[in-house]
């Protein structure tokens, strides 16, 4: 067995494991808490599956970034809040600023 990903959030580990499933690819699911109590969840592959569960959890990768990069038109960078106003800025003129982390986003 070896792991091929390692999630820290149970719903992006969710949703790699769906689309294993949907493949029909086995795999074990391995969680870890450290001593703070961080969950850090693994998935494991026979050597068989290895580097087909590699195959599709670089699929959800590029899909997670694809779509990062469109939700990063309309969200802060920083926090991914949707509370952008525009306001002025000293040297770059107009900009965004986040409302809730108060980031500034370049235009
Ligand atoms: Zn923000």
């Amino acid at each position: 067995m070896t792991s091929f990903a390692t999630f820290f959030d149970l719903e992006e580990a969710r949703a790699l494991e769906k689309m294993l499933e949907k493949r029909e690819i086995p795999f074990e699911r391995r969680v870890t808490t450290d001593e703070t109590g961080i969950e850090t969840i693994e998935l494991w592959a026979s050597d068989q599956y290895y580097d087909a569960a590699c195959d599709v959890t670089e699929q959800l990768a590029a899909a997670a970034v694809a779509e990062r990069v469109e939700r990063s038109k309309h969200r802060c960078p920083e926090c991914g809040s949707k509370h952008l106003d525009s306001v002025q800025h000293e040297t770059l003129s107009w900009v965004r600023r986040c409302r809730d982390c108060g980031c500034i986003i370049a235009q």
